[in-house]
């Protein structure tokens, strides 16, 4: 019976290693499934941003093609003049009274439209501007599976986000920024607090384009104690009604439209803040705003 009871044993050792190799393929495919949620989601996020980033990207286009067009109305008359000069320095003919009076003009004009390489200055500024957005763009493309945390400057942060969505929102909305002086670095998954920020900020302009008012806010705040940093994103939309306050971080509750809203932004938001040891609420006072507090 000992050999019985061996046989048991391994029966019993048997089936609880086959549980333990289920339970952990199980936990391996819930990880997969959250992070493919997750990029789902990042997708729809992009989604909505597309329409303003072409918009972005459009304005310093524009003045790049003008700047060339203005370029060439005064290069090419001084590479014309260069050429002329060129040709009558190697006949030996040299040039009449007016030929020399009307190159001089050019000369001076041309001296004129490129004092202080204006031109070209305003098609640098507009290359950096397209090269700062596609620079935010980044953030979704990373799909960063190891999440490591890297020392995080929260303005910074805050920054990039307001970028990418918020120069949209500007168009909208005045943007406060409130941060204190000595607020602490955090150790955190950029890509994912940038995420998380930029999640909240499209909510934000989504929410004041509902309601009709003089002038919107959107409040961007920090505040630090010892062990924590909040963050505040409050917007002056609709609000949310109090029995809803909770209910609009289950995952697929929108009130969207099904080509603007997932329903997972709050809930991925939420669950990649409490992975980090943090949480996700909403405040609001209805007909007055929301406020999201990470
Ligand atoms: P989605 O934006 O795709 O609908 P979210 O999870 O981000 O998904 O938001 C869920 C719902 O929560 C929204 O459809 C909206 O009804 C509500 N909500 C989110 N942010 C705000 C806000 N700033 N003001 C008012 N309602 C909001």
């Amino acid at each position: 019976s000992r050999v019985a009871h061996a046989e048991g044993l391994s029966g019993a050792l048997h089936d609880f290693l086959g549980r333990l190799v289920l339970r952990s393929r199980v936990r391996r495919e819930h990880e997969r499934m959250t992070e493919n949620v997750a990029q789902a989601d990042k997708l729809a996020a992009l989604g909505t941003l597309v329409a303003g980033i072409g918009h972005e990207i459009n304005n310093p286009l524009s003045a790049i093609s003008l700047s060339i067009e203005a370029a060439r109305r005064v290069l090419l008359p001084l590479l014309q003049t260069a050429w002329e000069l060129d040709r009558a320095s190697r006949n030996g003919q040299g040039l009449s009274p007016p030929e020399l009076a009307r190159i001089a003009q050019t000369l001076r004009a041309g001296k004129r439209a490129l004092d202080g390489d204006r031109l070209l200055d305003d098609m640098s500024t507009a290359t950096a501007q397209i090269a700062d957005v596609v620079a935010d763009l980044r953030v979704f493309a990373r799909s960063d599976p190891e999440e490591l945390p890297v020392l995080v400057d929260v303005p910074a942060v805050v920054d990039q986000a307001v970028r990418l969505v918020g120069r949209d929102l500007a168009r909208k909305a005045v943007i406060e920024r409130d941060f204190p002086d000595d607020l602490p670095v955090l150790a955190v998954p950029r890509s994912r607090i940038a995420q998380v920020l930029t999640n909240l900020l499209v909510n934000a302009a989504h929410a004041i384009a509902e309601v009709e008012r003089p002038m919107h806010r959107v409040r961007i705040t920090a505040r630090a104690d010892a062990q924590f940093v909040a963050i505040s994103v409050s917007d002056t939309g609709p609000g949310i009604p109090p029995d809803m306050i909770e209910r609009v971080f289950d995952p697929f509750y929108t009130t969207k439209p099904q080509d603007s809203g997932t329903g997972l932004g709050l809930s991925i938001s939420r669950s990649i803040l409490r992975r980090m040891g943090g949480d996700l609420v909403a405040e609001s006072v209805l007909g007055e705003g929301a406020t999201f507090v990470c």
